[in-house]
């Protein structure tokens, strides 16, 4: 097995922070700086973060800002499973271009982790040997940058969740002036996450974490559902219709939340290649898969991806899964908002979103393209699902009615940082967010 430093997770703990940063301090006294590089590898790509923060002012929150991100090119880690040795490689220009971000004499201090979420949570469970493979091979690429490695680990849906929640309110400054906080609803192409602070006795401990941040307590409730990021759901949603149709090759399905006059030769494999998917055998061979536009039955059929007759605790989100009512705002990133921005559907009422998107689904195949010549072929054929699956998900899935739609913020950016979990990884990593607030202000710097 490959040597794979995965700190286990302590979180809010602050107490060596303030040790260890004083000793860098004075050494490094003129310059300005720290930084701190956190590359995000997502189950469709990978991206590499570059933070930077007041050397002297560690422990203040709301400094550290997001200065560079490089996306790399091609698709996520995951899918090297079958060539692990490239994954590594594959990060070689961005992390290039990450280190040119940090000034030369700060690069050996600079701490770089890596944090796998969903796509390999999904490797790891149907192949643990390719998981680990793909893992030494990108272990073995950032040890030997002039950089500080400090691990590459899969994180767990609780931990990608809460480190969303900590990302925003973090950056939202309400931890250190002690203002309400703000839930996170995070998306990715294989699982999502809510998180949120709750008055609400724990039904199920562990969807619940506890913060002292501060000085204060925060009783965290986090859930993060496997299979149902937007593309899993995708495939979930394909699979349950190909089970209608007769086994012969070709066979097509249509599909009321692609666009009227879409037809594309598929694989099976696309869609049953996941352990998302329940299959029998191993299906091989092509479908057509043919747009028929239809806002409502592709809702309905949405609908269907999800269990809501079932819940043995005081209140459900989906599947059986405890959630307490929702309190207070959120903020919906990652493909929250790139779905929601496409469709202009990031204001308004939840009413509106529907009209629109009715409108939108039944809208031609041929005029979308034309509308949007630049946007990716993939994303532009899936919007109409992917809105569909995103109000589906808030309002029948985790409860927003159309009171509490207001209460939702999709979000990319809070000033010049991505909301996402890397921030808070780093924060926690680097214990720069105290549990007890400083006594008294700092010392003046000289
Ligand atoms: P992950 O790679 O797991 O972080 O998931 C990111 C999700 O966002 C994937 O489902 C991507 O397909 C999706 N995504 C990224 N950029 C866009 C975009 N511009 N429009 C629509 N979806 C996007």
């Amino acid at each position: 097995r490959p040597l794979i430093i995965c700190v286990a997770i302590v979180f809010a703990v602050a107490v060596i922070g303030m040790v260890t940063t004083g000793v860098i301090q004075n050494r490094h006294i003129r310059q300005k700086y720290k930084y701190g590089i956190v590359l995000d590898a997502g189950s469709s790509h990978t991206s590499v973060y570059v933070y930077q923060w007041p050397a002297e002012k560690e422990n203040n929150t709301g400094m550290v800002q997001q200065t560079h991100v490089c996306n790399v090119k091609g698709k996520g880690i995951s899918s090297y499973a079958g060539s692990p040795d490239a994954a590594g490689s594959a990060l070689g220009e961005c992390m290039e271009e990450a280190r040119s971000k940090v000034p030369t004499e700060r690069q050996k201090e600079t701490p770089v982790y890596l944090g796998a979420t969903a796509g390999m949570r999904l490797l790891r469970m149907e192949n643990q040997s390719a998981s680990d493979q793909v893992l030494a091979s990108v272990e073995n690429f950032l040890k030997v940058t002039p950089l500080s490695y400090q691990g590459a680990c899969i994180i767990t849906g609780q931990e990608e969740g809460a480190y969303g929640w900590i990302t925003v309110n973090y950056l939202g400054d309400n931890f250190r002036k002690a203002q309400r906080t703000m839930g996170a609803l995070d998306l990715g192409g294989a699982s999502t996450q809510i998180t949120f602070v709750s008055g609400v006795e724990a039904q199920s401990p562990q969807d619940f974490i506890h913060f002292r941040l501060y000085g204060n307590e925060y009783h965290v409730y986090t859930h993060s559902f496997l299979c149902y990021g937007k593309d899993q759901a995708l495939r979930l949603a394909l699979s349950h219709r190909l089970r209608a149709l007769p086994e012969t090759t070709n066979s097509t399905l249509l599909d009321h939340c692609f666009h009227t006059g879409y037809r594309k030769q598929k694989d099976l494999s696309d869609v049953y290649d996941s352990p998302c998917v329940s299959k029998q055998g191993t299906p091989t061979g092509t479908f057509i898969h043919q747009g028929a536009g239809n806002w409502s039955l592709c809702h309905q059929h949405v609908q269907g991806l999800f269990n809501f007759s079932q819940c043995a605790k005081r209140s459900c989100s989906f599947n059986g899964v405890f959630q307490p009512p929702l309190q207070g705002t959120f903020g919906a990133f990652s493909a929250f908002f790139f779905v929601m921005n496409f469709l202009n559907l990031t204001s308004g009422s939840l009413d509106d979103a529907k009209q629109r998107l009715t409108s939108y689904c039944s809208t031609p195949w041929e005029k979308i393209q034309k509308d949007h010549p630049k946007v990716k072929e993939k994303y532009l054929s899936e919007y109409c699902f992917s809105g569909t699956y995103i109000l589906t998900l808030l309002e029948d899935g985790y409860n927003f009615t159309s009171d509490t739609w207001k209460e939702i913020k999709f979000i990319k950016k809070i000033g010049d940082s991505d909301a996402g979990w890397t921030l808070g990884y780093m924060l926690n990593m680097t214990n720069m967010i105290p549990a007890e607030a400083p006594d008294r202000p700092p010392l003046p710097h000289s």
